[in-house]
């Protein structure tokens, strides 16, 4: 009889990305075996454990209970019970709750145990063809245009691949960001909808990426992440540098106008693009 069956664990579970079938065997045992499932939503979580056919008591624990529920999670846990934390899809705490429940718990002493299975950062990057032995992992970029750039600027240098999760309503914005901060010819993967019936991957650089997402607006639909090959070692033959750092030094000598001109010879950038970011950087 497997140790597992013992109360008072608290079980952090992933659950399918998309496809049902990619759900453990151990993590369909451990929901069924568990006292309570601890659900990120419970009336999702709900219909996954009835399409597995298991009945369960559910508690709801999302970024807005997380602190308040620690504590209720700690109570039964000392009581003996065992419990399981899952989020909507693949594995929680990967750009989803259950981070400050694992903290607590594992402060408190509890036993805290991995149910390991689908992420969609692994695998998307299992078939990226995109340098694997170091990659790094941004989850969601922010979703203002000036501090998701300057985000960019902090990444453009590093030389492994860079992975973010993006949603369908600011892909565009940010492949024009990617072209804008990283140099052109940087390899950028989408793979969208993977596991499921339109999962996609398209490859290019961020200008032919955006022309593909005009031609095919489908492109844009779905759940996706993006993937970004890493800078050149030493830089490449070009010295690279950021469009901010440049735009940043100009305003420093000239009036943003004259700093936007002077960018825009320098790297084919639009003028009115650039001045208006240079607007923004002039801002408190
Ligand atoms: N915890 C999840 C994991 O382990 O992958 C991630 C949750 S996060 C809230 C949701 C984001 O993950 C989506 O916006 C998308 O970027 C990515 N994602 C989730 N499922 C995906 C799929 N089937 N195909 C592509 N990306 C996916």
């Amino acid at each position: 009889m497997s140790t597992e069956q013992k109360s008072g664990v608290l079980y952090i579970v992933a659950t399918p990305i998309g496809n049902l079938e990619d759900i453990s065997r151990r993590a369909v045992r451990i929901l069924s075996e568990v006292d309570l499932v601890a659900a990120e939503d419970t009336r999702h979580t709900g219909q996954l454990l009835s399409a597995l056919g298991i009945r369960a008591e559910l508690l709801s624990v999302h970024e807005h209970n997380e602190e308040k529920r620690s504590g209720q999670l700690i109570d039964k846990l000392s009581s003996g019970l065992s419990v399981a934390l899952v989020s909507d899809a693949g594995t929680p705490l990967i750009s989803d709750p259950g981070f400050v429940v694992v903290r607590a718990c594992r402060e408190a002493g509890a036993r805290v145990v991995p149910v390991p299975g689908p992420s969609a950062v692994i695998t998307a990057l299992s078939v990226s063809g995109l340098p694997s032995d170091r990659f790094q992992f941004e989850g969601f970029l922010p979703r203002n245009s000036s501090k998701r750039r300057s985000r960019l600027e902090e990444l453009m240098n590093l030389p492994h691949t860079l992975i973010f999760y993006e949603s369908s309503h600011r892909l565009r914005e940010s492949l024009e960001d990617f072209r804008t901060v990283f140099e052109a010819s940087r390899q950028v993967v989408i793979a969208r909808e993977l596991t499921k019936q339109y999962e996609t991957l398209l490859s290019g650089t961020s200008g032919e990426l955006l022309e593909m997402l005009t031609d095919d607006a489908n492109q844009t639909r779905g759940e996706m992440v993006v993937l970004v090959e890493p800078a050149p070692e030493g830089g490449g033959e070009e010295l690279v540098i950021g469009v901010d750092k440049l735009l940043k030094a100009a305003l420093d000598e000239l009036p943003p106008s004259q700093a936007a001109a002077m960018v825009a010879r320098l790297t084919d950038l639009r003028k009115k693009e650039l001045y208006q970011r240079a607007m923004e950087m002039k801002e408190p």
